[in-house]
């Protein structure tokens, strides 16, 4: 089991007098800027000139400068910036003014773990990320509590990363809940081959086979949005809360002898081996050149056409509908 690090293993000295860049304010970006200004730390906000975040930073009393000028007043540069931006927002205003012996930091590893970003060899390079969207980060600390963070430290240039590492978890909440070390391979590789096979690969595709199937055998789309669709975030709240356990306990006997005996059928040991396929191709770096050559080269052509089919699929067509029936469901902002 991986050792988990409390707000009792932090050197919090190590933060005293240093100042933190967060680079990007959207969902992680405003959440680390202001819950390290509300841990007490020096945050300065690194944005680019006419982005609609400055008003919103300043508004919320941070200040704001340009990525350029707060890098290079920066003892740690956090970058929060969308992934496929990094790379070219580092090579041309992060690397030029990187302090030596300051670090640079990331809540995702698959820039500098693909290389996409090679730091110098006198910064520290670490990673704190939240399991967490943005604006739970910021709700739960504002609450009193956190939500967990994994770490890890990449490149310790001053001997120092580790504890600036776990302070800066800390100084977000993340110590507060508890935070796992990983690094920048486990952290990039796993979280690529979650998304992909389980969370929103396996999953959109289970549903959408499905409703398929119950459409094709001639139910009717509406029921089979409800049966396939509709109740999965049901089930997937109950697990949340309390495992497989809690939620075959409030299933009938019924619904948990059919788990049993059609899951393996539909989930199969040949499933099991496209997943080792796809596990594959992300640790060779095979997904990574292919999304990076989709936005490079391809002006994302594909990308964009699998989400305009994705979107014009009966199932989002009928669902539209039936949400459009749920009024509990229009208030509802998403993270
Ligand atoms: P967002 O898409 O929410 O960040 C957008 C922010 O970056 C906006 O403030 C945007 O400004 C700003 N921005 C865009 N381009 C530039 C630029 N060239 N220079 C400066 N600022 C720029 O990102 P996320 O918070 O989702 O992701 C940030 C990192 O956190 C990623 O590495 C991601 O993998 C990681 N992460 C994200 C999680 C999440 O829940 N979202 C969870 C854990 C990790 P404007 O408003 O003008 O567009
Ligand atoms: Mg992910
Ligand atoms: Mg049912």
């Amino acid at each position: 089991m991986a050792k988990v690090f409390y707000d009792q293993d932090v050197n919090w000295d190590v933060m005293k007098g240093k100042k933190v860049a967060v680079v990007g304010y959207g969902s992680q970006g405003h959440a680390h800027a202001l819950n390290l200004k509300d841990s007490g730390v020096d945050v300065v906000v690194g944005l680019y000139k006419g982005s609609q975040s400055v008003e919103t930073a300043r508004k919320a009393g941070l200040e704001v400068k340009s990525v350029a000028e707060a890098v290079a007043e920066a003892d740690v540069t956090m970058v929060l910036i969308p992934d496929e931006k990094q790379a070219d927002v580092y090579k041309t205003e992060i690397a030029p003014h990187l302090k030596s012996g300051s670090a640079l930091a990331f809540a995702h590893g698959f820039n500098v773990h693909f290389k996409q970003i090679v730091p110098p060899a006198d910064v520290d390079v670490f990673m704190v990320a939240p399991k967490g969207p943005g604006h739970l980060v910021r709700r739960t600390f504002a609450e009193g509590g956190g939500v967990p963070d994994v770490f890890a430290v990449e490149q310790d240039a001053t001997g120092k990363c580790f504890d600036v590492a776990l302070a800066y978890a800390r100084g977000i909440g993340g110590t507060r809940a508890g935070v796992i070390q990983t690094t920048f391979q486990e952290e990039t590789e796993t979280d690529l081959f979650g998304e992909q096979a389980v969370l929103c690969g396996g999953i959109c595709q289970l549903i959408t086979n499905g409703f398929e199937t119950l459409c094709e055998a001639g139910y009717q789309p509406e029921i089979a949005y409800f049966e396939c669709f509709h109740e999965m975030k049901l089930i997937v709240d109950l697990m949340y809360e309390g495992g497989m356990a809690k939620m075959r306990k409030s299933i009938s006997d019924t619904a948990e002898y059919g788990d049993y005996t059609a899951g393996p059928k539909v989930v199969t040991q040949d499933s099991k081996k496209a997943m080792q396929q796809v596990l594959k191709d992300i640790q060779d770096g095979t997904f990574a050149k292919d999304w990076l050559l989709e936005n490079k080269a391809g002006g994302r052509a594909h990308f964009l056409a699998m989400r305009r089919q994705h979107a014009e699929h009966p199932l989002e067509k009928v669902g539209s509908k039936l949400r459009g029936m749920m009024s509990w469901l229009h208030t509802h902002q998403e993270d």
